[in-house]
């Protein structure tokens, strides 16, 4: 079966974007759904469609929702994205302008979900989850294959964590390949650091809510597996604002002419933010996960509070 997703270009990163001289930026944010969720979101419902299922239902904040739409519609496939209340009416317009019913329900994404497994079960559709589930890993895992099939040596992988669906597919390419002992430095902004304080923790803590502007990293709560990953594989968790992560997309736009939502802001600051700690790697590999919650004129209003 053809994936949906798009092998992305491996870039380097322009001279003096990062302290690092020598930093590679896998660019998910030119899948055709705006971020890497196609990878797995797209192997979800592909398999769907091979079971013979005829409509999918999906919640999310945004991204999973509308990878989701375009691989529902690039199968012939009915689809109907939950999203929270809380999401902007930019992000539905472009959902519903893939030709995917929306539908609003509940605060945040906990409750939109538990309608969505409720509306698919009375509909005989099927509920793709948007970062929990052992395929949909599979399919984000794809992202290292391809920069190893380049033949590009890195010394870590940077990616941001929501729910951890992206971070565990990472961490499962780098296995499948031997590289146990690559570590992952996991991103997550203040506010939306449900990875972070469950590993301070020690057991899977619950944020009261969700308090982040970058709402594509606001999973009160990481997968199970995400958890027991960071706690088994070489993980370095770490935390920047939500100002570190617009200016990181601002300087990103301004330098790589490609614009990303602060949710990928939080990954791209990571390098100049924790500076020192992140000084010993010398050819850091960054997913440039993407997102749609972004334009000009958001990019206009991170500048001005610089
Ligand atoms: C979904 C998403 C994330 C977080 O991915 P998880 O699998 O939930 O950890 C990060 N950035 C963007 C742009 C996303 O769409």
């Amino acid at each position: 079966m053809k994936p949906l997703h798009l092998d992305t270009p491996l870039l380097r990163a322009a001279p003096g974007l990062f302290p690092q001289a020598e930093v590679w930026l896998k660019m998910d944010a030119l899948q055709p759904s705006g971020s890497f969720k196609l990878r797995g979101v797209g192997r979800l419902v592909q398999e769907a469609a091979a079971e013979g299922v005829r409509e999918i239902v999906c919640a999310s904040g945004g991204n999973a929702g509308f990878a989701a739409a375009y691989a529902a519609r690039a199968l012939g496939m009915a689809v109907t994205i939950v999203l929270p209340e809380t999401s902007s009416p930019a992000v539905a317009e472009k959902i519903a302008a893939r030709g995917a019913s929306v539908l609003r329900h509940g605060a945040a994404f906990d409750e939109a979900n538990a309608f969505a497994i409720a509306l698919a079960a009375e509909r005989g559709a099927r509920h793709v989850h948007p970062f929990d589930h052992p395929l949909l890993w599979k399919g984000h895992s794809t992202l290292i294959d391809e920069v190893l099939a380049e033949g590009v040596e890195f010394d870590a992988v940077i990616t941001a964590v929501g729910g951890g669906g992206l971070y565990c597919g990472i961490v499962q390419g780098l296995q499948r390949h031997g590289l146990n002992e690559v570590p992952v430095i996991a991103l997550e902004t203040l506010g939306a650091d449900s990875l972070s304080r469950s590993l301070q923790a020690g057991e899977a803590v619950t944020l009261p809510a969700i308090t982040s502007i970058a709402t594509s990293l606001g999973a009160r709560r990481v997968a199970a597996e995400a958890l027991r990953l960071a706690q088994s594989h070489p993980t370095l968790s770490l935390t920047v604002s939500d100002r570190d992560a617009t200016q990181a997309c601002v300087r990103f736009a301004d330098a790589m002419r490609v614009m990303v939502e602060p949710a990928c802001g939080a990954a791209l600051a990571a390098l100049s933010v924790h500076e020192a700690t992140l000084a010993r790697f010398k050819r850091p590999l960054i997913e440039v996960c993407g997102g749609i919650a972004v334009s000009t004129a958001m990019l206009a209003t991170w500048t001005m509070s610089a």
